[in-house]
């Protein structure tokens, strides 16, 4: 079978098997597809039959959460971790809180959590868990009961050496808090197996900031290579929440000027550049609607979503020489690199999690725009986690200093990884191909050398 048939073979029973999961086969097709050089040079890989195995979690829980509301009336929310892949350490990834997350959802943040965390060159598994409960709206108490009750039935399924969750979406420090609160009242135990932990008790200094900061380390990295830097460029950013915020203070410390963000309700052009401060008091300390941004800068524009131009995203109608999303899944369509492209965008670096729909990755590529692919751009936050970890485990704790110091090189060796691939295997400078088939070797690698498990 030519291995362009073997991919296919693999993609349709992965979409027959499991109905009605997009996102996750949107990242399979992805990742596979770029594999196609390797699996030409390697037929290991079809002889142990990895794809087969790469593409079905080792393990997905999916649980009921029960809690109560302000009212004293009983709600239901449905809990899911999945366990995707375990071959080169413990499973890990971020917990999701959305009304919009589903198995599919989360199956293809998992996923690419696999190859993500292979390529920080750290020894960590990929998972990734969640629930379609809301944050916003919520009491305090209600967000705390929530978190208990969600940590009831996650509680028998992870540990420090086993699955170690973190934030994402609608999960920051106050869930996480909530969550190992419980996890130590129904254990016993004070260990790592949360990260994104308050500095207090046992998180790690630049955690925070991990992602963001990354994502713009990254972006410097993919530029210098071409002679190209951050420094006095306008920048757009997507999102307002925590790697979008970050994101937007290392752009300023760059030497760059970001002008946009974005909530689910709207978006902020300021052409003088984003308020940082202003910013995070109104998002992430405020957790308020970003509309709130034109109080403190009456001369920023404010496009709410229902006025976007049609099947566009307002945020990538500013011309910038770098988009950074950073908020979520498919926000940045073809039309939307048009516009970019169009206004004289060079580069896309993705802090969210596939961001960029294929059409709009096929058109950079096309078009020689410089892409930085969401599994490196954004391996920031894990490989930080991971350095939460390990602090946790000799007792120690580091400097901002340190920990930012190792992010960098974290980040540096992750660029320089994906760069090499892509030219060992003939397309060089084409990051998501070098991203994937890196990120994928040596999970696949060990996978073979652990036997048929
Ligand atoms: P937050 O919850 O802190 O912020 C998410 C931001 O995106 C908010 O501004 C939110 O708006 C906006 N948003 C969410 N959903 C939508 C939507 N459907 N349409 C428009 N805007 C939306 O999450 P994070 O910043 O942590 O995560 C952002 C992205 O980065 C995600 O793709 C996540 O998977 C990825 N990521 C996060 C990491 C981390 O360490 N946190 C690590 C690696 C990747 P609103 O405020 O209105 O809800």
């Amino acid at each position: 079978m030519s291995v362009k048939n073997y991919i296919d073979k693999v993609l349709q029973s992965t979409i027959q098997s499991t109905p009605g999961q997009n996102e996750f086969y949107q990242a399979v097709e992805e990742v596979l597809t770029s594999l196609e050089p390797l699996l030409k040079a390697e037929p290991k890989y079809d002889q142990y039959n990895i794809l087969e195995r790469i593409v079905i979690p080792e393990r997905q829980i999916l649980f009921r959460v029960v809690w109560m509301d302000d009212q004293g009336k009983i709600q239901t929310n449905i809990g899911y971790r999945v366990q995707f892949n375990s071959a080169i350490g413990p499973y890990k990834g971020g917990l999701r809180f959305h009304p919009t997350v589903n198995l599919g959802i989360i199956k293809f943040l998992g996923f690419e959590q696999i190859f993500k965390n292979s390529l920080t060159g750290l020894a960590i598994g990929g998972g990734k868990g969640g629930s379609n409960f809301d944050p916003k709206g919520k009491s305090e108490g209600e967000i705390m009961r929530f978190c208990q009750s969600f940590m009831v039935e996650l509680s028998k399924h992870i540990g420090e050496t086993r699955d170690v969750p973190a934030g994402d979406i609608g999960v920051g420090g106050r869930e996480i808090g909530y969550m190992f609160g419980e996890y130590k009242r129904l254990t016993g135990r004070f260990e790592g197996v949360l990260t994104g932990k308050g500095l207090n008790w046992g998180g790690s200094l630049g955690r925070t900031e991990a992602t963001g900061f990354g994502s713009v380390y990254f972006a410097e990295n993919v530029l210098n290579k071409q002679g190209e830097s951050l420094k006095g460029k306008i920048c757009s950013v997507s999102g307002s929440g925590n790697v979008a915020i970050y994101t937007i203070q290392k752009l300023y410390d760059m030497g760059a000027i970001p002008v946009t963000c974005s909530d689910s309700k709207g978006m902020i052009y300021d052409r003088n550049g984003i308020d940082f401060n202003a910013l995070r008091t109104i998002k992430e300390i405020g957790r308020k609607d970003l509309v709130e941004y034109t109080k403190v800068h009456a001369d920023a524009t404010y496009i709410p979503v229902h006025q976007y131009p049609a099947g566009t995203n307002a945020v990538w109608s500013i011309p910038c020489f770098a988009a950074f999303p950073s908020a979520t899944q498919n926000e940045l369509n073809l039309n939307d690199i048009k516009n970019l492209h169009k206004n004289g965008c060079r580069l896309v670096n993705e802090g969210a999690n596939m961001p960029s729909t294929p059409e709009a990755i096929s058109f950079m590529l096309a078009n020689k725009m410089f892409y930085g692919p969401a599994k490196a751009a954004n391996a920031g936050g894990v490989a930080t986690s991971q350095l939460e970890m390990s602090q946790n485990a000799s007792m120690l704790k580091w400097s901002f200093a340190d920990v930012d110091s190792k992010l960098r090189t974290i980040m540096k060796s992750i660029f320089d990884l994906s760069y090499t691939t892509s030219k060992e295997f003939g397309d060089e400078g084409n990051l998501m191909l070098g991203a994937n088939i890196a990120g994928f070797r040596k999970v696949a690698d060990s996978m073979i050398d652990q036997g048929a498990v």
